[in-house]
């Protein structure tokens, strides 16, 4: 194109953005050169199939709490790669840590812009990240961070917290180091570590609701500090660690602009406060861990989740909504009694696995077999990529014909036909 070879689909859209392009085809034996006017609103008229050109780049980190390392085998071959690409950052939120990135990244990222990035933190402390990225480069990579901020990059920061390894003091001292050293950052999230049935690391496990709490005790204690020292609270629990310590979720308005909302921060209020019929909230667009790395269409980065409903449901008929079960401990309050909950055990991924994005089509057909075949079944659509489920079942492989319906708090009520409270 113009006669550069563009490596993702960023360098693409820059290139493409011009009224007048040259184009060299090399395709089978044929080649061609094009020269293509056209107006400014006009489309290329060219598909692109996948964001990057060349390689992703993977990550050269080995943690322990990796959940790609925990996934069973056999699954889509795109749900094992382990990227550490900025690029892939920038395009669908995928955390970096950084212990690749390097100067000549640096002056990309700056030059063209690419802003947001979401950088895994972990640990501030050298060593400690370091040893939980099981990667000597973990242990400086954070420079990077600094240098991004310095150039005006808006970061959003993670860590994923492991009971007994980076959280309690360590973890407390990554928030002081954040205020420390990165205040310009722009969110961090504090998650969970997820634990399938498939670990085999000894030292990991999942919380306890007591530990859950402690660790919202801790990340609301940094809120007010930051809140004093910038103005903005800056860090967030994610939302399991409320659901876990069974404690109620803070306003939505505590959330700030809820950046982290595909990361589980703010999701449940956010749904919440759509379900109630303020429209300002969120909705949650496409995202999640195994959306972001399915699919790829160029114009919209992420796999679409769902098809459409081929069948005519019953409207008058009774309603049973199919979640997770973390999902239910969200829904059961909002809903009428005579709407029914139905929270699937996830067997598949097993341990502490309970969000409603990573139930499989085995494990809802279990749950609903011998299920009443007169009732609507509504199901999220954030367990589905592209029409199938993590273990390549369809909805036509469950027991009876369930209705599609977008994870998001409006979309539910309107599912359901409550009106919005005045
Ligand atoms: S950096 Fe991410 S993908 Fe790589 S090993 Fe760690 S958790 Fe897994």
């Amino acid at each position: 194109m113009d006669g550069q070879l563009p490596r993702d689909i960023i360098e693409y859209q820059l290139i493409a953005d011009q009224a007048r392009l040259e184009l060299d085809v090399r395709r089978g034996g044929l080649e061609l050169s094009l020269t293509i006017d056209r107006d400014q609103a006009e489309p290329l008229g060219i598909e692109v199939d996948a964001p990057l050109f060349d390689r992703v780049r993977t990550c050269d980190n080995h943690c322990e709490f990796c959940f790609i390392h925990q996934l069973p085998k056999g699954l889509r071959r795109s749900l094992y790669t382990r990227d550490d690409d900025y690029r892939l950052s920038f395009l669908y939120g995928n955390f970096t840590t950084l212990t690749r990135f390097t100067e000549a990244d640096l002056e990309r990222v700056v030059t063209e812009g690419l802003s947001p990035l979401w950088v895994s933190i972990h640990a501030t402390d050298p060593q400690v990240r370091a040893r939980m990225l099981r990667n000597p480069r973990g242990a400086m990579s954070l420079r990077w961070l600094r240098a991004l901020l310095d150039h005006g990059i808006e970061i959003h920061g993670q860590v994923v917290v492991c009971p007994g390894v980076n959280d309690g003091a360590i973890l407390d001292d990554t928030l002081a180091g954040i205020l420390d050293r990165f205040p310009e950052i722009a969110s961090v999230a504090c998650v969970p570590l997820g634990v399938s049935r498939f670990n085999a690391e000894a030292a990991m496990r999942p919380h306890t609701p007591e530990e859950a709490d402690s660790v919202v005790d801790l990340v609301e204690g940094w809120q007010d500090t930051f809140l004093v020292a910038l103005g903005r609270r800056v860090v967030y629990a994610a939302d399991e660690y409320y659901l876990l310590a069974r404690r109620s979720f803070p306003d939505l308005g505590a959330y700030g602009d809820v950046a982290q909302h595909e990361n589980g921060i703010g999701m449940a209020a956010a749904f919440q406060a759509r379900f109630r019929g303020r429209s300002d909230a969120p909705a949650g667009g496409p995202g999640g861990f195994f959306q972001s790395v399915d699919g790829a269409p160029a114009a919209g980065y992420r796999a679409p989740r769902a098809t459409s409903v081929t069948f005519r449901p019953r409207r008058d008929a009774p309603v049973t909504v199919i979640t997770g079960i973390y999902g239910e401990r969200v829904l059961r309050p909002l809903l009428s009694p005579d709407v029914e909950v139905l929270a699937v055990e996830n067997r598949f991924f097993g341990g502490n696995t309970a969000v409603a994005g990573l139930l499989t089509g085995a494990d809802i057909s279990d749950a609903l077999k011998g299920a009443d075949p007169t009732r609507r079944y509504l199901l999220p659509d954030v367990c589905l990529s592209n029409g199938r489920f993590l273990d390549g079942s369809g909805l036509e492989d469950l027991p009876l014909p369930v209705e599609v319906v977008a994870s998001d708090g409006a979309a539910l009520r309107e599912a359901l036909r409550v009106p919005v409270p005045s």
